[in-house]
């Protein structure tokens, strides 16, 4: 089996790469769990300096990875080189803090000692998507090697020379041989690995479907799983937001990594008042967005990673426009190669349609507009998702009061979009996972949290 890696902007054949055979993959769990053995010995200063050497890594390296995420799903060049940078400042930032956060906990319980200590579980399995092909891998590795804990990595099957370069970086920055091991292997084989006993737990990014066969079989085996799957994000806004930045900051919003981001803005909860207001800045913004060759420093909008994917969002946006949704901008396939899709908006977007209830992955926009704020909440939490959401408003007060009491998702940004920073957590709620990456919660996710008691 060969598992091949193809440029969407072209439609051309990369590489082919030979699968890790079901052998191979044992002996790759039994070396990650024989290599934490020692690593887990190793005090933090020791693991903080190698993964301050990854950060250095990763920053010198950016341009080169940033075009291999060009050229293999298709990333504008200038956006990878960024998530290149992004991924450094994780490993910089769990290599300064990850002594702080796992640092052992007293709790006075009238005993001559008692205290709480963080201890890693051994082999983790990651199951990535290619969105993000570096940022997801090291927004886990870090905090999971810090912590002690040894590394297996099933990446997307499109992206097999990032999953390389990803434990290139761990060994060039002078890690432990076999400590980050990346397994080129197809979806089908994930259930194996679950199962070998070295294997403690499992952190999935990507799709419902494959995070409910990923937790259907670790709970099977009684292993632990951090999910981060969708998100079909809302954006409200108010009648008081400012329009004009709203419109440009969802925009952006909507447009990040060619609209391929679980936080991504998807649906555009729009009040009547300013609706039309909304809409016109709103299409201009997408309109300017330049659509093109991933490796043009000035190109924000790329090719979709695959022809497929390209293929089922542009079948979501003709069903809905069948159901009664009205284009106001795109909604057409391009002619000529590649997976590219041009920036969307479609309004008076409907339940019943598949713009209102599913993800739509790529720079499609839904608008629902709405009579109040109350009407804004409710349409924002009738979503099975619950990642992150925005409002728009002039009324900070107001703003933070929604945010905080009323919108269902794991974070809410105020007059901003959603992004993930290494100090925030990071994860769902409802149909989109659970578990949290990222700052001190993230690094307690796949750790032992030992009680120990001397009375
Ligand atoms: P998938 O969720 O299928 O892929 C993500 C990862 O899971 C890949 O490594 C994939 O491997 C693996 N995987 C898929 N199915 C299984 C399974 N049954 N058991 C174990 N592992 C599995 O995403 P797709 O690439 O097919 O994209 C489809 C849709 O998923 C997108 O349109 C988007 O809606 C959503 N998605 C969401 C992401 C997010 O960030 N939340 C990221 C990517 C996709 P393999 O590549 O070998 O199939």
């Amino acid at each position: 089996m060969t598992i091949t890696s193809i440029n969407p902007a072209t439609g051309e054949n990369i590489a082919d790469y030979e699968e890790t055979s079901s052998a191979d993959v044992r002996e790759a769990v039994e070396q990650a769990h024989e290599a934490s053995q020692r690593w887990r010995g190793r005090d933090l200063a020791e693991r903080a300096a190698l993964m301050g050497a990854a950060a250095r890594v990763l920053r010198d390296g950016a341009r080169d990875y940033g075009r291999l995420m060009a050229e293999e799903m298709g990333k504008p060049i200038s956006q990878g080189i960024a998530e290149a940078e992004k991924c450094a400042s994780g490993c910089d930032y769990f290599a300064e803090n990850a002594a702080n956060f796992l640092a052992p906990e007293v709790v006075d319980i009238g005993r001559r000692k008692s205290f709480v200590t963080f201890q890693p579980l051994g082999v983790i399995l990651a199951v990535m998507p290619w969105n993000f092909p570096f940022w997801q891998v090291f927004r886990f590795a870090a905090p999971a090697l810090m912590a002690g804990n040894a590394a297996v990595l099933k990446h997307s099957s499109n992206v097999p020379a990032c999953a390389l370069a990803a434990e290139e970086v761990f060994l060039k920055a002078g890690f432990p041989e076999n400590l980050f091991r990346t397994l080129l292997i197809g979806s089908g084989t994930v259930e194996s690995v679950i199962e070998h006993p070295l294997v403690r737990a499992v952190t999935l990014t990507g799709s419902g479907p494959a995070g409910r066969a990923v937790a259907r079989k670790a709970g099977e085996m009684l292993k632990k799983t951090v999910l981060e799957l969708g998100g079909s994000d809302a954006y409200l806004v108010l009648d008081d937001a400012d329009v004009s930045f709203a419109a440009k900051t969802s925009a952006q919003g909507r447009l990040i990594n060619s609209g391929q981001s679980c936080i991504a803005a998807k649906r555009f909860i729009v009040l009547e008042s300013v609706r039309s207001s909304f809409e016109e800045a709103f299409v201009e913004e997408m309109r300017a967005a330049k659509m093109g060759d991933p490796l043009s420093e000035d190109t924000a909008v790329g090719p979709l990673a695959r022809h497929d994917l390209r293929d089922a969002l542009h079948r979501q946006v003709e069903t809905s426009i069948a159901k009664g949704a009205r284009s106001l901008l795109g909604g057409k396939i391009p002619d000529g190669p590649g997976a590219y899709y041009p920036p969307t908006v479609l309004t008076d977007v409907k339940p019943g349609m598949p713009a209102y209830h599913e993800e739509m992955f790529g720079p499609v926009a839904a608008v629902i507009p709405v009579a109040d704020e109350a009407e804004a909440v409710e349409v924002a939490n009738g979503s099975p998702f619950g990642l992150g959401g925005g409002i728009f408003t002039r009324d900070l007060d107001r703003g933070e009061r929604l945010a905080s009491a009323d919108i269902e998702a794991g974070s809410v940004f105020v007059n901003a979009t959603v992004q993930s920073h290494p100090k925030l957590p990071f994860g769902g709620v409802k149909e989109s996972g659970y578990g949290r990456e990222l700052s001190h919660y993230g690094i307690r996710e796949f750790v032992n949290i030992k009680t120990i008691v001397v009375a």
